[in-house]
């Protein structure tokens, strides 16, 4: 039995005060909520939306992480780092470091299996550009990152990873793939954990679906035989939104 798993990503939005005021309404609102449910804040606010979630069990979230435990690397954050702040999960891969930060997959590979040996969760963000759609690769690409980007990871290693599949062309675009789309490419990762672990890791694996979730697409989405969760992102920036998200509630 997969426990539905909804996650908010902030990006590159909220001051620590903004943070906090968000992160305090969804604990208020959400905390009874029987699902598992992550917020990611951007670093700078981690900390301070750490105390607010002291006590709840909303899991705090980071958007990305460095590939190295320490070092010179200006300007990355490294996992010792996030641990020290109380994270619980890291987003990896997620389209926006492939594309506009030309992050590659065998360094997404060394951030998953650092992320991992130091007992951080891991929800590693896989999916298409419109190119790629159009062009028939869709299931080819997913493959590919999934195989690079899981890379040495032991079938013991996936329990604390999720898999995020979120179509580029729908990622803040309001485009959304139909929920039959989506469950046929759910439907592929989850055969393809099959083949590369086993029927038992694909059966337990919860694939989170991305791209425009709204509170009027989310009962739907969730609705699908292979869809466990959602990883939002516009409207996860207010409660507004979020509650009704993660209650699949569209009327809100
Ligand atoms: C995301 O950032 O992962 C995302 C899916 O964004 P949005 O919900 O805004 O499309």
């Amino acid at each position: 039995m997969r426990t539905p798993y909804i996650a908010g990503n902030w990006k590159m939005h909220k001051t620590r005060a903004e943070a906090k005021d968000l992160a305090r309404e969804l604990v208020r609102t959400l905390d009874r909520e029987a699902k598992k449910v992550m917020i990611a804040p951007a670093f700078t606010a981690l900390g301070s939306v750490k105390t607010c979630l002291e006590g709840s069990h909303i899991l705090l979230g980071a958007q990305n992480m460095g590939s190295e435990e320490q070092g010179a690397h200006t300007g990355e954050v490294s996992v010792l780092m996030l641990k020290d702040l109380g994270v619980d999960v890291v987003i990896l891969g997620h389209s926006e470091r492939r594309h506009k930060y030309g992050e590659p997959d065998e360094l997404i590979n060394r951030k998953v299996e650092l992320a991992l040996s130091h007992g951080l969760d891991v929800v590693l963000c896989v999916g298409e550009t419109l190119e790629q759609r159009e062009s028939g690769v869709t299931t080819k690409t997913v493959e590919e990152q999934m195989r690079r980007d899981l890379e040495g990871v032991a079938e013991e290693g996936l329990a604390k990873v999720t898999i995020a599949y979120e179509p580029v062309w729908a990622i803040g675009t309001g485009r959304t793939a139909t929920p039959k789309d989506a469950d046929d490419t759910h439907r592929f990762i989850r055969d393809l954990m099959s083949r590369m672990y086993s029927a038992k890791a694909a059966d337990a694996m919860v694939i989170q679906y991305g791209g425009s979730v709204k509170p009027n697409n989310a009962a739907e989405l969730m609705g699908m035989e292979n869809i466990d969760g959602l990883l939002v992102g516009g409207a996860s920036l207010t409660a507004d939104s979020f509650v009704p998200i993660v209650r699949y509630d569209a009327g809100g």
